[in-house]
């Protein structure tokens, strides 16, 4: 079990930006996010994408901040639990808190910060017979360790980026790599999609296009995958199917500890973005208050104000006297 000041549920940009203000006043961090990297919206949706409103850059990419961030927080060595999801937040006697994951990962923390963005991003899946059955058995919405598809048999499905980029990294490792698509053409970067075909007119991969996959079969375990194109349905053999069909948002499993919730946001007091449950903060995109606006820049304002209230239920006793960093310096742990 892990045992930190704060458990951070969601390492987005605010997340990532709270471990700092945290560590200026001592406290330790655990960040755990449902995603297999950090970088929230920024790194999942937008990475590439140039901000223009955060305060001292007048451009930056989304994952260049993200990087950033990292690089800002490392003095406090936060640690992190990725590709999980938490699913439950028990409030102990002693005011304390236990956090534990969708894979039983338990954590143990004085405070719990909330910095859950629009909520989990969860796969679109598409309507294939037994597609849940397979679930953890052959079938995975999310690359988590590409060494898991070393030598075996995988299919694709999908015609955006993330299949794209997926089909080229993997026809390296596996043994067999099949890109299926509906369409004929790709909605994913021109460079990468040229790259595709060159690999299928290689023979290094397989490229099925106009076609849907439409059953699964196996014992216990993915062993075939029936794919239905124009003319005729084909068997392929195959140990592993990765339909990547994009991600949406759910609040998902936040919904359920007994916090406040407002049209999928969580309420909070504006003095220090506490929710109703004493030690449970909100801040970023996930709560909501009069005037909330979704930005990156509020949520940093709503993560120095979080940790200084919090730094009163971590160390009831101390007294906390406000300095600049440019004073006090940056001193990690
Ligand atoms: C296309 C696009 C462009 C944008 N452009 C701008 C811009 O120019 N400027 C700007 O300020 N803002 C912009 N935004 C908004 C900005 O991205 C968000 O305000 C910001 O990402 C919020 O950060 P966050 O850390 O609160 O949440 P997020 O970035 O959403 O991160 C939340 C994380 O929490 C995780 N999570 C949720 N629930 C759980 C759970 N139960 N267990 C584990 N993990 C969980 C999620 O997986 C996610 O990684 C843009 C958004 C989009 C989509």
């Amino acid at each position: 079990m892990t045992t930190t000041d704060i458990c951070i549920i969601g390492a987005g940009p605010v997340g990532l930006f709270a471990v700092f203000e945290a560590g200026l006043l001592k406290m330790r961090c655990h960040l755990i996010d449902a995603l297999p990297q950090v970088g929230g919206q920024l790194s999942e949706i937008y990475p590439q994408k140039p901000i223009y409103d955060i305060p001292g850059y007048p451009e930056v990419k989304a994952q260049v901040l993200i990087d950033n961030l990292l690089e800002q927080i490392a003095p406090f060595h936060p640690t992190y639990t990725l590709g999980e999801r938490v699913e439950q937040v028990s409030k102990q006697e002693d005011g304390s808190f236990v956090i534990t994951t969708n894979e039983h990962t338990v954590v143990h923390a004085k405070v719990v910060v909330i910095a859950g963005g629009l909520g989990c991003f969860e796969p679109r899946k598409p309507a294939i017979e037994q597609l849940e059955e397979f679930e953890g058995k052959g079938v995975a919405y999310m690359i988590k360790d590409p060494e898991r598809f070393r030598d075996r048999r995988v299919v694709l499905a999908g015609g955006g980026d993330s299949a794209l980029d997926w089909t080229i990294f993997l026809a390296n490792i596996a043994k067999e790599v099949t890109l299926v698509h509906r369409g004929d053409t790709f909605r994913g970067a021109p460079d990468s999609a040229e790259k595709v075909y060159q690999l299928a007119q290689q023979q290094k991969i397989k490229l099925i296009l106009k076609s849907n996959i439409t059953r699964l079969a196996g014992m216990g375990h993915l062993q075939e995958v029936v794919i239905a194109g124009p003319e005729e349905t084909t068997t392929l053999a195959a140990e592993h199917l990765i339909p990547l069909f994009g991600l949406s948002p759910k609040l998902g499993p936040i919904a359920d500890w007994g916090l406040q919730i407002d049209k999928s946001a969580i309420t909070v007091n504006t003095q220090d973005y506490s929710t109703n449950v004493e030690g449970i903060y909100a801040i970023g995109d996930i709560n909501t208050y009069p005037g909330k606006l979704k930005l990156i820049l509020c949520g940093f304002h709503e993560a120095a104000l979080m940790a200084h209230s919090a730094f009163k239920y971590v160390y009831p006793d101390q007294r906390l006297s406000f300095k600049y960093t440019t004073v006090n310096g940056v001193h990690g742990f």
